[in-house]
């Protein structure tokens, strides 16, 4: 591991992100509200939230990508059409102190988002955003990042990382953007010393180490695949209540829908969230849907995050295993447990992962 970073007091890393908002930065964190943690714009560094509260209730995925968004405006003049693009926001925003699995999360939704073909408002924002993420000091029952190729204190989809120690922090320096956000600082804080790093690798140790759940290896989306007609789908999925609590809270689900909203002369066309578990998102106008059943949308939601999506990359997962599924869903579908019933079942015992 590269070790590039600062060793912080508490009040050093809140007076650069003082400087960040004096920069005219938009800058957005964990804030405790009525005993939830939520992101926020914050106005002021001592509204961050950043003791051991585990993670926000849901991910901060809205600031990249939106609950919902006009991707143009029309007006009808007769037979012509005005169609108008919405102004770009081009404010520099700063995500502080997500955790690094909702980090992973958001570098999912930019597979997702910026592949050849670019989505411009995705790749505008992401463009301006820079990510300082917060490593994780104890594990939540629900979480299983480790057994999804994560870590407690993960780099992934960062550009700078915090890592706890007991009187203060290490910022570390992960990417050229991270970088840019210290220049001027770098020069009054003081370099981590080796010590520090150590017992910042310990931490990370004991947390990986305090998580239960079993790794699930890339051959698990084979297994899954072969899955697709076994009947325990319908056992599993039955309980699903379609409610998509799930897709809504996930730091990677990336389903939208797209509607007119207005009148005959004018209104604006919006992108919003979506979910597979919703019977109308797969509706044809035909009255025909490929999923007619909870199950077989329940099924998709599992065999696109492990099957499908880790066959066109590279093998990664479209599941950081943040844990929010299992925490809110509200009949306790467990996604990891799902994935290894489904997989075992349908591979003969000698062959299973
Ligand atoms: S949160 Fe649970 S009940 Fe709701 S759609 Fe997801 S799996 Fe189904
Ligand atoms: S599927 Fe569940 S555990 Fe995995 S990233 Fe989404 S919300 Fe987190």
């Amino acid at each position: 591991m590269e070790r590039e970073g600062w060793r912080l007091s508490d009040k050093e890393w809140r007076e650069w992100v003082e400087a960040l908002l004096r920069a005219g930065k938009l800058v957005i964190a964990p804030v405790k509200e009525n005993d939830l943690l939520l992101f926020r714009h914050v106005l002021m560094a001592d509204e961050i939230s950043v003791s051991d509260q585990g993670k926000a209730q849901w991910s901060p995925k809205e600031f990249l990508f939106p609950r919902s968004e006009p991707l143009l405006i029309y007006r009808l003049r007769g037979a012509e059409v005005d169609l108008e693009e919405p102004k770009a926001d081009e404010r520099e925003q700063v995500l502080v102190g997500l955790r690094p699995c909702d980090a992973a999360g958001l570098s999912r939704l930019d597979d997702i988002f910026l592949l050849e073909e670019q989505d411009p408002s995705y790749a505008q924002r992401k463009k301006h955003t820079t990510i300082v993420s917060l490593a994780c000091d104890r594990a939540e029952p629900e979480c299983f990042c480790t057994a999804v190729g994560g870590s407690p204190a993960g780099t992934q989809g960062s550009d700078l990382l915090l890592l706890p120690l007991d009187d203060g922090w290490i910022l570390r320096v992960l990417t050229p953007k991270g970088k840019e956000l210290v220049a001027g600082w770098a020069a009054r804080w003081r370099p981590a010393l080796a010590e520090d790093w150590d017992r910042t690798e310990e931490r990370r140790s004991a947390v990986e180490n305090s998580i239960q759940l079993s790794p699930l290896s890339a051959q698990w989306g084979t297994a899954l695949e072969k899955s697709f007609g076994h009947p325990l789908w319908e056992s599993l999925g039955q309980r699903c209540l379609g409610c998509g609590i799930c897709a809504y809270v996930c730091p990677s689900c990336s389903c939208f829908d797209i509607n007119d909203e207005g009148n005959s002369f004018c209104g604006t066309r919006c992108r919003s969230w979506d979910s597979c578990a919703f019977a109308r998102f797969t509706l044809h106008a035909s009255g025909h849907n490929p999923r007619p059943t909870q199950p077989s949308r329940y099924r998709q939601r599992v065999l696109h995050k492990f099957a499908y999506f880790p066959d066109q990359h590279e093998g990664r997962f479209m599941c950081v295993g943040c844990g929010r599924c299992l925490r809110l869903c509200p009949v306790g579908i467990d996604i990891h447990h799902t994935v290894e019933r489904a997989a075992s079942a349908a591979s003969p015992e000698e062959e299973r992962p």
